[in-house]
């Protein structure tokens, strides 16, 4: 189909393109860059910000921030989108849509995080993930158990549902998650992350999460770092992630978070955004309807970004 809208709601291109002093239609050295993106279909782009804990965390924000500023402006055929309206106009028009995401709230610094909020989101900033691998300032981490949201992360939420910035969960601990999920007045995502039935990872999702970030009417994008999918991971251990995440959560909780660029173990078949369509073919096979096709490939996460975006100014609640 000619203007089929494909998101994948997490990619590192931006660090890459960073330290490796490419471009984003550079032929070599990305796993997410245009030729791939658009040989298996991708059409809007979760990019990241994501400042390693070894970093000063604002400033490497705002460096990959600069980076993928220079690139959009550079290249014609992306632009930067900021709800699903204009989503659809860049497929329309033949572009890939750039969405921005920062990763770990350790990025907006250790000064005045209101201000930098602010100033990323005029940037075009459109989610946050609350922590990384490690807890930080507003909540705790899956990696190291460090609890649930403190009195500056209930702030931020807050601030976040308000401005109708999107909440991502992956990384979070599982208090957070439910925190957030169970109180949330909006859909809550969990951008790259799978079932922790399946494989027992801490970056994957138990059942009552899936339940909960479902219960928002949220989306779990499915997550290709083999450690999360399962042993000798390949295209069909990914699609048991997606088949159990649909039988928790429904189909319409199920979407795409590849963590392509991320210095992530590829699975067999997938082992860059070029080559997504075998994803497809494989749950076709499984007995996904076409229309449930649709909603992981991208419609459960715009419906899921409209509603966060809806009424934003009436997000008290939390
Ligand atoms: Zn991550």
């Amino acid at each position: 189909m000619a203007h089929a809208i494909q998101v994948d709601l997490h990619l590192d291109t931006p660090t890459q393109i960073f330290k490796k002093k490419i471009g984003l239609d550079s032929l070599r050295g990305l796993e997410a860059g245009l030729p791939q993106l658009k040989a298996g279909g991708t059409n809007i782009a979760m990019m990241v910000l994501w400042p390693p804990l070894k970093s000063d965390h604002l400033k490497r924000t705002m460096d990959l921030l600069r980076v993928m500023e220079k690139e959009i402006q550079r290249l014609d055929e992306v632009v930067l989108i900021h709800n699903p309206d204009e989503a659809r106009n860049a497929v329309k028009g033949s572009k890939i849509g750039i969405m921005l995401s920062l990763e770990g709230a350790h990025g907006l610094g250790h000064e005045n995080w209101k201000q930098v909020l602010e100033i990323l989101h005029k940037k075009g900033l459109s989610a946050i993930g609350i922590t990384w691998s490690f807890s930080n300032r507003f909540a705790g981490s899956s990696a190291d158990e460090g609890g649930g949201l403190t009195q500056v992360g209930f702030e931020l939420v807050r601030e976040c549902f308000r401005r109708g910035i999107i909440m991502d969960v992956s990384h979070a601990s599982r208090e957070t998650t439910l925190q957030i999920c169970s109180q949330s007045p909006v859909p809550v995502i969990a951008s790259h992350s799978d079932a922790y039935s399946i494989k027992a990872h801490h970056r994957n999702l138990r059942d009552e999460e899936i339940r909960c970030i479902a219960e928002t009417g949220g989306v779990i994008g499915l997550n290709f770092h083999a450690p999360f999918i399962g042993k000798d991971a390949d295209i069909k251990l990914v699609a048991d992630h997606a088949d159990y995440i649909s039988k928790i959560g429904g189909h319409r909780s199920v979407a795409l978070g590849s963590d392509f660029d991320g210095f992530i173990k590829k699975p067999r078949g997938l082992e860059d955004a070029g080559k997504l369509k075998a994803l497809w073919d494989e749950l076709r096979s499984r007995g996904w309807s076409k229309e449930q096709i649709k909603g992981i490939q991208g419609e459960n996460f715009l419906r899921a970004w409209k509603k966060v975006l809806d009424g934003s100014e009436d997000k008290k609640k939390f």
